[in-house]
């Protein structure tokens, strides 16, 4: 298997080439610095995002919370929290940070808020 990742840790944007499988990176080509193979390994063997999005208050005024995942989650894991969060309806007051959905999808990973309520 062979994946081209564009790296994101600095501006410069190095197409890195990965190649190997499932659980094995054989080469990897195209990037500038160390941190690029780092970038470019776990792009290949795990990719995470951070998850951000919104979630339904109670409020007529303000109807959208914003709220993200306090760290990364695995990138196949996105659509089922989105599931899981277009489930919920936050009622106000709301903390920044607080947790608004524990330990999503069995990932490990809070979703919090981004903002008060
Ligand atoms: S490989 Fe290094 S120089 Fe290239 S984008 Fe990544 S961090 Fe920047």
């Amino acid at each position: 298997m062979k994946k081209e990742i564009i790296c994101t840790v600095c501006p410069i944007g190095c197409r890195i080439t990965v190649e190997g499988d499932a659980g094995e990176v054989r080469s990897i080509e195209g990037y500038t610095c160390k941190r690029g193979i780092q970038y470019a390994t776990d792009e290949f063997l795990h990719p995470v995002r951070i998850l951000t999005t919104t979630v339904k208050t109670n409020l007529k005024d303000t109807p959208l919370l914003a709220v993200r995942s306090r760290t990364p989650v695995p990138k196949e894991k996105l659509m089922d929290c989105m599931e899981v969060i277009r489930t919920v309806t936050v009622e106000a007051p709301v903390e920044r940070y607080q947790v608004i959905v524990p330990d999503i999808c069995g990932t490990g990973v809070d979703i919090v808020a981004s903002g008060k309520l």
